[in-house]
């Protein structure tokens, strides 16, 4: 139970310095409960003073009647003094309520009270002592006017705690008193029955004002939620903000960096093939030739990379344009297989394909199909130890998609690793021990461009077992022949 209420405590503190705009106070962890209580108050009291224009038209609303009927009955000291102590009480407290905000809480707090109770002695007066015909029976009075007075109140003035009590309590006095003496007008049942009225007001009393602030606490919840929440969304849109502009700036960076270091490259790989090939006179030394050979074999694999690195951040950057048009899926793919088949050879692995000749064609980019399949298969080759299988698969599923998936019998990649190796420059542990060429672009590259023909990209693949990837085209891009018109002849026979 006093945890819950800690709990609460901490909530609503959290909320009233939202609901109140008082961001930036924080309190001391001893200080939460009177800080958090204090806020309410204010809230509590301000609504309180609101509504004392209404609640005291509702009191001259039942007091005028009163009074009429006393001009009918005998003459009474008490009800003069009576309706001069509610009217005082009431004109004050509307005098404070307008101008409570510029003292201090606590006792404007105080004087509300006491203005309650003051008028509170008026009805007293007028309860014990009703001034009216004999036609109507004193007894009456004794219930009508705690029953009026505490529904009013019930309504108007339940926001701060005490306010009931104040006004209900002289009447309560008064009806004990007479209860005690004893008094032949007002019969001690009535006077018990008043009694019970009041003691029932007060317990509604304290249960309204505690649902009042209840309400309070959840109204400040919710706003401090919906505060916390639009916070929480300006943070996340300037952090995508700023993540999509270092993006496009890294990727701008690395465009031109891969264009500077083409110029240069472009002469080194010229040259060196030129002094490969001795064109312009032998060598002096055998060696030399080899060097070239070097030179040459890594500038280009330089160049791979470069190339590969540009191509991603076009892709990133959104500036890899697509040239679509009308292609053969299962026919890339064979020119693909084709011109690495050589590798495969020299590496001892066995590449096969199955093909379905019935495929109809596609509207794609065929360069970058091209990419896709080599970076594909070239991976395939890579990983697969001598005496391994590859097998190619082009085809189309059901639903016309159509797909191409490559599949081998290498050592396959740890699943903790797939999220990994699909990043940029991603490589995995298996290609970093054994020291495998590769920037760890390829997969990422396959993707980009995939997800741009609008596809789907997926890697299957245990430990041990191989891997297996799929690449699927979406059925739309699938282009249907249009069906010939069958010619009419018309017959002349007829005529
Ligand atoms: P890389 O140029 O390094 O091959 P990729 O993006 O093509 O870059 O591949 C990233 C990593 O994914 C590789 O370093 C390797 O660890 C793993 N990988 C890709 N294809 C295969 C495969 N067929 N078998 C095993 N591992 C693979």
């Amino acid at each position: 139970m006093i945890l819950d209420f800690r709990h609460v405590i901490v909530r609503a503190q959290r909320a009233t310095r939202v609901a109140f705009g008082v961001a930036g106070a924080v309190p001391s962890v001893s200080g939460v409960a009177n800080w958090t209580a204090r806020s309410f108050d204010d809230e509590l009291l301000m609504t309180f003073a609101r509504a004392r224009p209404k609640a005291i038209l509702l009191q001259l609303l039942i007091l005028l009647p009163i009074l009429g009927a006393s001009a009918l009955g005998p003459p009474l000291l008490p009800v003069p003094i009576g309706a001069f102590l509610i009217g005082a009480g009431l004109a004050a407290s509307l005098f404070l309520a307008d101008h409570w905000p510029k003292i201090n809480r606590r006792t404007a707090q105080w004087v509300f009270l006491a203005l309650e109770a003051l008028h509170g002695s008026g009805w007293a007066l007028l309860s014990l002592n009703p001034p009216v015909p004999d036609a109507i029976p004193d007894s009456t009075f004794l219930v009508f006017i705690p029953v009026a007075l505490g529904g009013s109140a019930l309504v108007f003035s339940s926001a701060i705690k005490g306010t009931m009590a104040a006004q209900l309590l002289p009447m309560l006095l008064a009806d004990g008193i007479a209860l005690m003496v004893g008094t032949h007008r007002l019969p001690s049942e009535t006077l018990v029955l008043s009694i019970v009225v009041i003691v029932f007001f007060l317990y509604l009393a304290g249960r309204i004002t505690e649902a009042t602030r209840d309400h309070l606490i959840i109204r400040a919840e919710k706003d401090a939620l919906i505060a916390d929440l639009e916070q929480a969304k300006a943070h996340s849109d300037e952090a995508r903000r700023r993540a999509e502009e270092l993006n496009l700036a890294k990727s701008r960076f690395l465009a031109t960096m891969s264009h500077e270091l083409r110029t240069p490259l472009n002469a080194i790989l010229g040259f060196s093939e030129v002094m490969e090939a001795e064109l312009l006179g032998r060598h002096r030394v055998k060696a030399y030739r080899s060097y070239a050979r070097d030179i040459h074999e890594s500038g280009q694999m330089l160049l791979g990379i470069i190339d590969e690195v540009l191509d991603l951040s076009r892709i990133e950057a959104g500036r890899y344009e697509l040239v679509e048009k009308p292609c053969q899926l299962a026919d890339s793919v064979s020119e693909c297989a084709h011109l690495l088949q050589m590798r495969a050879h020299s590496r001892g692995v066995v590449m096969m394909m199955m093909v379905d000749p019935e495929l109809p064609p596609i509207l794609a980019d065929e360069r970058a199909l091209r990419q896709i399949t080599l970076n594909l298969l070239s991976n395939a080759i890579k990983f697969t130890p001598s005496g391994g299988d590859i097998s190619i698969r082009v085809g189309r599923v059901p639903n016309g998609e159509q797909f191409i998936q490559v599949t081998d019998t290498g050592p396959g990649i740890p699943a903790h690793e797939i999220p990994i190796i699909l990043e940029s420059f991603g490589r995995g542990s298996l290609a970093v021990k054994a020291a495998e060429q590769g920037s760890g672009l390829g997969l990422p590259i396959v993707r980009g461009l995939v997800a741009m023909h609008g596809g789907e990209f997926s890697i299957q693949s245990r430990e041990g077992e191989g891997t297996s990837v799929t690449v699927t085209l979406p059925k739309e891009r699938v282009l249907t022949p249009t069906p010939t018109r069958p010619k009419v002849v018309r017959s002349r026979a007829a005529a």
